[in-house]
C-alpha cells in the first residue's frame, strides 16, 4: 500500500493566513503550493497599468478583450524554495501585494471571463495532484472533488491587525483603518459576486484561527492533512 497524492483546497476570508499555512503544509508534505490570489492580483496589476481600472473608471470590456494577451506563470525562487508569480514574463511577486492592488482585485475577480481563464489554468496545475491550492473557490469550483477542503476564518479585527503589521513590515505607508476597510470590502465583494462567490463547501472543515498561534494552527492542520492522506492509499 502506498499513500496517494491528494489535492488540498484551502479557501476562506481575506487575510486569514491561508497562504502561510498552505506554504507550511506544502513544504511538510513535499507538495506543490499554488497561490491563486496572486493570479487575480497579477491580472489586476495589468488592468491598473493599462488604466482599465482606477479610482474613477472601470472598463471591464477592455480588460476582457485583452485577456488573451495576459500570461500568468510561476517561477521557482530557489532561495525561498517558493514559486513567484510572473505577469507576461515579469516577476511581480512583490508589487501585487500592495494595498493599491488589493483595492481593485475583488472587482477584477468578479469578472466571469477572468475567472474562466484562471480556473482552467489552475485545474491543469492540479492534474497530478500532490498540490495545496489556496483561494476563494478552490473547494467549490476549481476542485470540487478535492480530497481535503479547509475553510479558514477569523474576526475582521484580527485579520486586519495581522495584515496591517505585514504591510508595515514591508515598508508600506498604510493606516490600520484603511487595511480594515479593505479586508471587509473584499470579503463583501467576494461573497456576494454572482460567479463563484466565496462560501464554505459543505464538506470543508472550518478553521477559526482568531485564537490560535501559527504553530498551533499548523500542528492542527498537518494532523488533519495526514489523516486525509492516510485515507487515500492506493
Ligand atoms: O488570496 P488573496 O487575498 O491574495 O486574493 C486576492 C483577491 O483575489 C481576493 O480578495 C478575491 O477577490 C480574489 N480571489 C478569487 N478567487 C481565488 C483567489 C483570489 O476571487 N481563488
Amino acid at each position: 500500500m502506498k499513500d496517494k497524492n491528494i489535492i488540498i483546497a484551502i479557501d476562506g476570508h481575506s487575510s486569514t493566513g491561508k497562504s502561510t499555512v498552505a506554504k507550511q503544509l506544502a513544504k511538510a508534505l513535499g507538495y506543490i503550493y499554488v497561490d491563486t490570489g496572486a493570479m487575480y492580483r497579477a491580472v489586476s496589476l495589468y488592468a491598473m497599468r493599462k488604466n482599465f481600472i482606477n479610482e474613477f473608471t472601470f472598463d471591464k470590456e477592455a480588460l476582457e478583450q485583452d485577456l488573451p494577451a495576459i500570461n500568468i506563470t510561476f517561477e521557482m525562487n530557489p532561495e525561498k524554495g517558493l514559486a513567484e508569480v510572473l505577469l507576461n514574463g515579469e516577476n511581480v511577486e512583490h508589487i501585487i501585494r500592495t494595498l493599491a492592488v488589493s483595492k481593485h482585485v475583488s472587482k477584477i475577480a468578479a469578472i466571469s471571463k477572468v475567472r474562466k481563464k484562471l480556473v482552467e489554468q489552475q485545474q491543469k496545475m492540479g492534474v497530478n495532484k500532490g498540490i495545496v491550492m489556496d483561494g476563494r473557490d478552490i473547494g467549490t469550483v476549481v476542485f470540487p472533488d478535492a480530497e481535503l477542503k479547509l475553510f479558514m476564518t477569523a474576526t475582521a479585527k484580527d485579520r486586519a491587525e495581522r495584515r496591517f503589521i505585514e504591510l508595515k513590515e514591508r515598508g508600506e505607508d498604510v493606516t490600520y483603518e484603511a487595511v480594515l476597510k479593505n479586508v471587509v470590502n473584499r470579503d463583501h465583494i467576494d461573497s456576494t459576486r454572482k460567479d463563484s462567490p466565496l462560501r464554505k463547501a459543505e464538506d470543508a472543515i472550518k478553521i477559526d484561527n482568531s485564537n490560535l498561534t501559527l504553530q498551533e494552527q499548523f500542528d492542527h492542520i498537518l494532523q488533519i492533512a495526514k489523516t486525509a492522506i492516510s485515507e487515500n492509499v492506493v
